[in-house]
């Protein structure tokens, strides 16, 4: 065989032009070691022969018989139909496209073996289109003796192409074994096999192995890889953080005491989770490295405060915070809230959005260059081209699921003007399940609000068909009569703002006909942040009864007399969209109510799906089962984190081998900085998913 080894190129197979190499570099693989992590989908077993009387519809199976009959038909379209009989019972084989010849080979009282799947036609039991051999004369049916394996296909790449190629590729593993880049000791410690035996397994499983743990993902062979894929990510992102942490950050103090004063003037008592959490960030703060901290809390839970804390500690010491958040509502939110908070310190924060006006922006371009802007509130605009900090040393990110980690690197630049990085605090009301967090956060050190500030009450969550929406309305009536206000949620469509807009027009034409006594608002996507703001505005002073909305409101908003909250066409949205709506009422004193409207017919796991939100209050347990209905990549945003793609590994199914991972992290790069290395660049590419930025 000529140079190949596992880590040359592709083109060293035999069968490997340019143009092959270039198909299989879209599925990730550039070096025949590549091709060995390439795993099969699924097996087929044609080890097995079924007899025909014992088919089951559904299944595919591996079977054999005398062909009884042959004949063409045109029931509607041309085809041909092969009878077949074992003496147990009997198959039709359908073939919609075949040749003449194809059709003279089928000669009655032919063996012939097929395998394809077995579905119940108006014959009987078929198999369409199945794969088949003519047997000769004393040639038994069966000749593989391992399971067949199924690779992922790509355009261009057949699957007898990619086995043939699995073959080169095993050939040489044998002759030259991959390096097993796991030590001895962690590979006994969880009873996982070597890589070899792992690779060679899964490619070649033999014929008695269990498939249906093999679909599942949870093999043996297969977890060994995951636990080495999902090592690979979490050293890379465990390198960020410790490069960070050798880099300088200004040591932020509550020099000037306007933290301690600001916390003196608040109406309320930090909660403990609060009181814990601002401590862990001061800590962090003043260590002259950069912090890098999440802080998840559910709604409501008083993230807010905690993050005006640090941006004092920032202030405090003579340097500059940011605050960015993922919509301009939110931003002028905060904004509003850290305006009142500040005015008594005498700190006026600077805002910066993509719509203010041009001299707007100049000046607080201005005040931010020169330093007068202590605080700066905005949105992405803050990371923007033209915005350069006289000394930035906090950021503090709002709803961070909403921003890639791209756009929070690009605003961390904008801090290296004050001599080193700046401090991050990234905050989420999207709770993410422990074990998910250390897999996509790595990078982060977390801390948790996991308490509500005293009074709430929980609110009270139905789902209705939307044929009661006559009910709903007189409801939304009782509760305004009342003297509270209402939300009502309009589905997002497709996420396009045009049809968003106009489903929202139609139930603000609805309820404001249903409603001629009530004052009734509405906001939307496509509405100016000034003309959003004003309604906004007029809702948050009670000038607004019902607040029509599209899920611009889903994050942040804060009115406590708001007690009802409506959601249309619930069943369109995800867990925690719906967790998140919710929070917006539940504020207050009063008892709040959500009521989740959905179009008939509800499907089983739709049903499951609202009945989680019924059941419980509490956004960890609704992203767990969020995590589990819908996959991680809707719970943390994988289109916009840059989550990296698995080649193996399934952060739903692996997440429970993150503890194990961690330690196995810490050991090896403890002991074995080059072998670290070396996973990473097995399973991430030389320069490592994260390492470029
Ligand atoms: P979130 O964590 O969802 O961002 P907010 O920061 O918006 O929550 O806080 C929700 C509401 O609770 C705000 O009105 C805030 O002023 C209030 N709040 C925050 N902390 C406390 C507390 N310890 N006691 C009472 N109210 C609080
Ligand atoms: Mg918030």
């Amino acid at each position: 065989m000529q140079t190949s080894k596992l880590g040359g190129t592709l083109t060293g197979l035999k069968g490997v032009g340019p143009a092959l190499a270039d198909r299989l570099g879209k599925l990730g693989v550039h070096r025949v070691e590549d091709l060995l992590f390439l795993l099969p989908l699924r097996y087929e077993d044609r080890t097995q022969l079924t007899r025909l009387g014992a088919l089951r519809p559904g299944t595919r199976a591996m079977v054999t018989g005398e062909v009884l009959l042959a004949e063409i038909v045109f029931r509607g379209r041309r085809s041909l139909l092969v009878r077949i009989g074992d003496g147990s019972g009997q198959l039709t084989l359908r073939f919609f496209h075949f040749s003449r010849q194809q059709q003279a080979q089928f000669r009655t009282g032919a063996n012939v073996s097929c395998y394809g799947e077995v579905r119940a036609g108006a014959l009987g039991l078929e198999m369409v289109h199945p794969e088949y051999r003519i047997l000769r004369a004393g040639e038994p049916p069966v000749t593989g003796n391992a399971l067949t394996p199924i690779y992922p296909a790509t355009e261009g790449v057949q699957q007898g192409r990619l086995r043939n190629l699995l073959a080169q590729a095993i050939a040489l593993m044998k002759a030259a074994p991959p390096e097993e880049l796991l030590p001895q000791e962690i590979l006994d410690r969880y009873g996982m096999p070597s890589i070899t035996d792992a690779l060679s397994y899964l490619h070649r499983p033999p014929p008695d192995a269990d498939l249906e743990i093999m679909a599942s993902g949870r093999h043996p062979c297969q977890q060994r890889l995951a636990f080495e894929e999902l090592l690979a990510h979490y050293i890379s992102l465990r390198n960020l953080r410790i490069a960070a942490l050798r880099e300088s950050a200004p040591s932020l103090v509550d020099r000037r005491k306007l933290a301690s004063a600001f916390i003196a003037s608040l109406p309320f008592v930090l909660t403990n989770a609060q009181q814990r959490v601002v401590r862990e960030i001061t800590a962090d703060l003043r260590v002259p490295h950069p912090m890098m901290r999440l802080v998840q809390g559910d709604v409501g839970s008083g993230k807010t405060v905690v993050a005006a804390i640090a941006c004092l500690y920032a202030i405090s010491s003579g340097v500059q915070a940011a605050v960015m958040a993922p919509t301009e509502l939110l931003a002028e939110q905060h904004m509003q809230n850290f305006s009142a908070w500040f005015a008594g310190l005498g700190i006026n924060p600077a805002w910066l959005s993509g719509s203010q006006k041009q001299s707007e922006r100049r000046r607080s371009h201005q005040a931010i260059a020169d330093g007068s802007a202590e605080l700066v509130v905005g949105t992405h605009a803050l990371f923007q081209e033209g915005v350069a900090f006289r000394n930035l040393a906090l950021i503090v990110i709002d709803e961070q699921h909403r921003f890639g980690v791209h756009q929070r690197l690009a605003l961390r630049n904008k801090g290296v003007a004050a001599g080193g990085q700046p401090h991050q605090l990234v905050m989420t009301a999207t709770p993410i399940p422990r074990t998910l967090a250390m897999a996509a956060y790595a990078d982060l050190d977390t801390s948790i609000i996991d308490e509500l500030p005293p009074g709430r009450q929980a609110v009270q969550t139905v789902a209705l068909p939307d044929t009661r929406r006559g009910d709903v309305v007189s409801r939304v009536r009782r509760a305004c009569e009342e003297g509270h206000q209402a939300y009502w949620v309009c589905p997002l469509i497709e996420e396009s703002d045009v049809l968003d807009y106009q489903a929202a027009e139609v139930s603000f034409g609805m309820l404001k006909e249903a409603l001629p006594n009530l004052e009734i608002g509405l906001v939307h996507g496509r509405m100016s942040a000034n003309e959003r703001d004003q309604v906004m505005r007029r809702f948050k002073n009670g000038d607004i009864e019902v607040l029509v909305a599209t899920t611009v409101i889903e994050v942040g908003v804060d009115v406590p007399n708001a007690s009802l909250m409506i959601i249309e066409n619930a069943e369109r949205m995800g867990l925690s969209q719906l967790h998140q709506l919710r929070g917006r009422v539940g504020r207050g004193a009063a008892r709040s109510h959500c009521v989740l409207m959905y179009r008939q017919p509800l499907g089983p796991l739709a049903k499951s799906r609202l009945a989680v939100l019924r059941d419980t209050n509490d956004g960890f347990v609704v992203a767990q089962r969020d995590l589990e209905l819908r996959g991680p990549g809707e719970l943390l945003g994988t289109r916009q984190t840059g989550l990296p793609q698995y080649r193996v590994a399934d952060l739903l199914r692996d997440a429970q081998l993150m503890p194990a991972v961690q330690q196995a992290a810490e050991s090896i790069s403890r002991s074995s900085p080059k072998l670290a290395a070396a996973i990473v660049r097995r399973w991430t590419g030389d320069a490592g998913e994260y390492g470029k930025v």
